[in-house]
């Protein structure tokens, strides 16, 4: 089928290409010129695993194209696909301008059947609304406001795209119901559950979804937190309740808050909502209230195990939302990070994939090759993001860097053992925190030089 997709961003870059790869003719237009050139020469605006390859092999087999140009892409297309951001406004609110702005562009050059589809995280009602919107621009205009809500996961965009747990669709129009049918079939023949809906139930699924595993990463938190006075170690709870079916096993691992450009917004869009229905989500208020809590808390948990921060250094490790991404909206370390620097402490920091849009975002941090060359002189080493290279990381060099072995891990990427074997003290959420084991020549190299020099 032809389609369109606007918005080149890290779900539409991944709908195109996808959607290309199951045999749909693409084009993807994006308003920033930059991005479509960049695009046109073999390059990828966004870090996304396996993307940049998947994007060549479609163009070279020439199903997939971008362009800044709209009103050339719009007439031919069976569907178009909205993936536009709706960032939050100041109150929760989703804000839907860049939606609208979009449908307003298109608007004249829709031409024949065409699906309009939200691919975008939107309000219940937005649906009814940008159809309203046509009404007005375009009556005669033949096309029928798809909800078609993304739940892919950034740093595993294209497996989630590729094999979904479910294709939600909503529109009670039998046509558009047709034409997503035909989109989604290779996914669906392969045994993709297709959930068709109507369009309000649809928009509504995505903030649902959200909202529930927010409540389920904020619910772990607090448990970690309490496990942390009690002496009970979080991992084996989680593994405890997870075994349980109705629980399950994923989204039970506790760390320094969620972040990333969805659940905030997400929970917070859909409070505004319930506000305006009158309808009071508690469960919600409290997750989003927990979590923003927990992330404006971080440099304090540094503080209350390092002590006094002035005029020492801090290494970071980890700046993204999350692993296998670029992403740094609502990352955790744009709330530690400065706060760190309030507190005087010098802040070092190295991340695999993050640093070019970490560096505007985070004035005076010493950005570094690797995490060796973060821990130089840190009197504190703290993981914020579980990249595997940390998993990875030789603990017994970085200790040869750094002025004191304190790790603290908020992503428990470590047996405690290995650590303290290595000569850390270690702290960990939901775990107790352990001292370094005896250090010995083998392990603490660093610390027997110095005891070498002074003998
Ligand atoms: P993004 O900011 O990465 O991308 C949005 C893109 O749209 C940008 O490239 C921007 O230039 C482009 N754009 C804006 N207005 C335009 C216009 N008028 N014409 C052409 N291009 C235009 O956002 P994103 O992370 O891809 O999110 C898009 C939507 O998908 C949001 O509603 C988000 O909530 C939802 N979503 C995101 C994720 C995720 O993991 N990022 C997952 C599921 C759903």
């Amino acid at each position: 089928m032809k389609i369109g997709v606007i918005g080149t961003g890290y779900v539409g870059l991944v709908t195109g290409t996808c959607l290309a790869e199951l045999g749909h003719e693409v084009i993807c237009v994006d308003a920033i010129r930059q991005k479509i050139d960049l695009l046109n020469n073999g390059g990828c605006p966004i870090y996304e695993p396996g993307l940049i390859e998947l994007i060549r092999a479609q163009r070279q087999a020439g199903r997939l194209s971008f362009s800044t140009d709209l009103a050339a892409m719009a007439p031919d297309r069976d569907a178009i696909f909205l993936a536009v951001g709706t960032p939050p406004k100041p109150d929760g609110e989703a804000d839907l301008s860049f939606l609208e702005a979009a449908v307003a562009e298109l608007a004249p050059h829709l031409a024949g059947f065409t699906a309009l589809v939200t691919k975008s995280t939107v309000p219940v009602g937005t649906g009814d609304r940008i159809e309203r919107q046509l009404a007005g621009l375009r009556p005669d205009a033949d096309v029928a406001v798809v909800s078609n809500p993304e739940f892919l996961r950034e740093g595993s965009a294209i497996g989630d795209f590729l094999q979904p747990d479910r294709i939600v669709v909503g529109t009670d129009d039998l046509r558009a119901r047709e034409t997503m049918q035909r989109i989604y079939a290779p996914l669906t023949s392969k045994g993709a559950p297709l959930l068709l809906t109507d369009r309000r139930t649809s928009e509504l699924i995505k903030y649902a979804a959200n909202a529930f595993l927010a409540v389920k990463i904020s619910y772990i938190n607090e448990i970690a937190d309490l496990c942390e006075e009690l002496g009970a170690d979080a991992r084996r709870v989680a593994e405890g309740m997870g075994l349980d079916a109705r629980i399950g096993s994923r989204f039970l691992e506790p760390g320094p808050g969620f972040g990333g450009s969805c659940f905030p917004k997400d929970t917070d869009a859909l409070l505004s909502t319930g506000r305006a229905a009158g309808v009071p989500l508690r469960v919600v208020t409290a997750a989003s209230t927990a979590n923003r809590e927990r992330k404006r808390l971080l440099a304090a948990r540094v503080a209350a195990v390092a002590g006094e921060l002035k005029g020492r250094t801090v290494a970071v490790l980890g700046l993204t939302f999350k692993a296998g991404t670029d992403d740094m909206r609502e990352a955790a370390a744009l709330e530690l990070i400065p706060d760190l620097q309030r507190r005087g402490a010098t802040v070092r920091a190295y991340d695999p994939k993050g640093m070019e849009a970490a560096r505007d975002l985070l004035p005076g941090v010493t950005f570094c090759r690797d995490a060796f060359e973060a821990g130089r002189g840190a009197s504190a080493v703290v993981i914020l993001t579980e990249w595997p290279e940390f998993r990875e990381l030789d603990l017994v060099r970085l200790a040869e860097e750094v002025e004191a072995p304190l790790l603290i891990d908020l992503r428990n990427l470590f047996e405690p053992e290995s650590v303290t074997r290595a000569g850390w003290d270690y702290v960990s959420i939901g775990r107790p925190a352990v001292a370094a084991q005896e250090a010995t020549a083998a392990v603490r190299p660093a610390v027997a030089r110095a005891a070498g020099a002074a003998a």
